[in-house]
């Protein structure tokens, strides 16, 4: 199966308000294949006019959806973890041929992001408040959730399923309608799932999907709508904090999934054989195109050489290609922009005096690959120190004590994640609660996982996705005195 028949069956349109048409005027963009460049569908483009309708169908339904009871909610989510699961196959070509991953990795996604529906099915009918006395004993206090109202859901390119129902299954949970719009390179996975999502039995109106190339024009006056009560956004830092000013106008409820720089600290006393399986894990997961993906391996010196050369030649053996194809471990990057970007960081640090111990060019032919990479003797003043490198390339630095390696791990902007590895007990207690971060993974290359509250803080954003507090995004709080 090629790029352009894995998405053959997946509507073009906008779904507003329980039906798909096409954009104003009939506009549409293209959506390309990663692996080879080339056009695989024209989606539909959707203008203002078309994002107010979105929004205009996510208002009317939301009183009847929030009035729906909370089994009914739950039950549609689990019939859509249902059809997604079953349907894994068929969803995992469509988001390998739009985004470039490989069909395990896509399988691995829908795994991740499918249970969220599953998740949060079950907390759909745990929604709770309080009863108190107050400390006069005068009137009795009573607490409850209600949703927040009308939202707005922007999603990235990097997990099109799993970003979607991180923000969709807690919404439709605790009550919420929603505009969700996906990101332009990757806008299949979400037209899909808004067709099952629509075949599980949310109501019209409820869920619906704008797709664009216009995307601050459209989403702008939505943001500044009185009507939108929420926003939820991930993607970079940059964009998030201009949302951020376009919100202040409505003061709407804002959660924020940002951009990261993680840290992956390797101690002398770690456990060398987890360390580079878990390195492994933490930067090539997605292709390195993750909020999560270690950026920056902190190496205690004594067994910097060692890790540095196990992890090459694990890097050095994945194969590179075509996602769609059998026997590949690692898929193109997004698009050339991206490909470049990793390019140029790779570019500067050997510049600034990095050795290549694997990896650290394109190759030659169609698509937007880079091989994988690590380095080591990388400059403090490399840019792929500071910024996001969303790529396949692993730099390595040393550090002598262990204050040396929090303060390395911290001197970040950002606050998503951090990753260590140690056998000491008291240590990983100091570590873990030294790093300025909000999660951490702790003798483990991976931190997502849907039972847990995914965020970060600082300049990778506020509010969590996932676990007990996910629905709390999406509810708010009232408090009604009652006098006796
Ligand atoms: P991006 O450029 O910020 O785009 C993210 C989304 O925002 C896309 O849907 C994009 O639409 C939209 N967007 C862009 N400009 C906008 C504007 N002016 N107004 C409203 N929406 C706008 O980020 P990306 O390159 O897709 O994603 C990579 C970034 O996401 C990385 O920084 C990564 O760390 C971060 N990320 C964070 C998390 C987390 O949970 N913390 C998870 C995954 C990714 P278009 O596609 O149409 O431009």
């Amino acid at each position: 199966m090629n790029a352009s028949e894995a998405v053959s069956g997946v509507h073009r349109g906008l779904f507003i308000g329980g039906q798909w048409r096409d954009a104003e005027e009939g506009r549409t963009f293209a959506v390309d294949d990663p692996a080879t460049g080339l056009e695989i569908a024209q989606v539909a483009d959707a203008s203002p006019a078309d994002g107010r309708a979105a929004l205009d169908a996510a208002v009317a339904a939301q009183a009847d959806w929030a009035a729906t009871p909370p089994r009914d909610r739950g039950e549609i989510l689990r019939r859509a973890w249902e059809v997604v699961v079953d349907r894994t196959d068929e969803v995992a070509a469509i988001m390998t041929a739009e985004m470039g991953k490989t069909m395990t990795e896509s399988r691995a996604e829908i795994a991740y992001g499918s249970e969220f529906l599953r998740w949060f099915a079950e907390e759909s009918v745990r929604i709770s408040g309080r009863y108190s006395v107050a400390p006069n004993g005068a009137t009795r206090l009573l607490t409850l959730k209600q949703p927040v109202g009308p939202c707005l859901m922007i999603t990235p390119w990097n997990f099109p399923l799993a970003m979607g129902t991180r923000k969709i299954a807690p919404a439709i949970a605790a009550g919420c309608t929603m505009v969700v719009k996906p990101a332009s390179l990757t806008p299949l996975t979400m037209l899909w799932l808004a067709d099952v999502m629509a075949e599980a039995g949310v109501p019209d109106g409820v869920l619906n999907v704008v797709t664009t190339k216009s995307t601050g024009k459209v989403m702008e006056p939505i943001i500044r709508d009185p009507r939108l009560r929420k926003l939820t956004f991930t993607g970079s830092t940059e964009v998030g904090r201009s949302l951020i000013e376009q919100s202040a106008e409505g003061l709407l409820r804002v959660s924020m999934e940002l951009g990261g720089n993680a840290p992956f600290v390797v101690f002398d006393d770690a456990d060398l054989d987890a360390a580079v399986d878990g390195a492994m894990l933490a930067k090539m997961r997605n292709i390195g195109e993750a909020c999560t993906a270690a950026n920056r391996f902190i190496v205690h010196s004594s067994v910097a050489e060692e890790f540095g050369r196990r992890l090459a030649e694990r890097m050095g053996d994945l194969t590179v290609g075509n996602g769609l194809e059998d026997g590949v471990d690692v898929g193109p990057l997004v698009d050339a922009d991206q490909r470049d970007t990793v390019a140029e960081l790779v570019d500067d640090a050997v510049s600034k005096g990095a050795t290549v111990l694997t990896g650290g060019s394109a190759p030659d032919g169609d698509g937007w690959f880079y091989a994988p990479t690590v380095l080591t003797d990388v400059s403090a003043d490399a840019r792929l120190l500071r910024e996001e490198i969303f790529g396949p390339v692993a730099p390595i630095i040393t550090f002598e004590t262990e204050q040396e390696a929090l303060d390395l791990a911290n001197d970040t902007e950002y606050g998503l994640v951090a990753y260590a590895f140690t056998r000491d007990h008291a240590r990983a207690v100091r570590v873990y609660e030294g790093l300025a971060v909000g999660m951490v993974g702790l003798n483990q290359g991976i931190v997502s996982n849907p039972a847990a509250p995914f965020g970060g803080v600082k300049a990778s954003g506020f509010g969590r996705e996932g676990g007990a507090e996910g629905i709390e995004e999406y509810l708010e709080t009232k408090y009604v005195g009652i006098a006796l």
